[in-house]
């Protein structure tokens, strides 16, 4: 989508500090971390958001998890707890509609969370 700001991020129109890739994934730091590992794993494809991805059928869903799971190897949280969010809607707090997973991890994580 050309007016979508994560599109853009995949196409290389805007940067962004990546920190993993697959061939249908891409996960990068967010500009406004909540944590010290604040990552977004998204599909390049767009999907507006977490309903969305999941009506599709050809395991795209599963590669972003996996993904999310790899970044929080990648950036030594996996054996302390992290925690993996899709916020889906504007009721919910999802202010970008091109869905992805914040990775979120390297400090205590408060439940519920606000
Ligand atoms: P949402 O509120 O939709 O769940 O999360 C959107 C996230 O995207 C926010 O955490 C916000 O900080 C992040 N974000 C917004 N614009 C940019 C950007 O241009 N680059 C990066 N890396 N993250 C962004």
């Amino acid at each position: 989508m050309s007016d979508c700001l994560f599109c853009k991020i995949v196409a290389n129109e805007i940067p962004a500090e990546i920190v993993y890739e697959t061939g249908r994934t891409l996960a990068f730091r967010d500009i406004n971390p909540q944590a010290p590992t604040h990552v977004l794993v998204i599909p390049k494809e767009h999907h507006a958001d977490a309903a969305a991805l999941a009506q599709a059928d050809d395991g795209l869903a599963d590669e972003v998890l996996k993904s999310a799971h790899e970044v929080a190897v990648l950036d030594g949280v996996s054996e302390g707890g992290y925690r993996i969010v899709f916020n889906t809607g504007a009721g919910a707090g999802q202010t970008v509609f091109h869905v992805h997973a914040h990775i979120l991890g390297g400090r205590d994580l408060t439940w519920p969370p606000g």
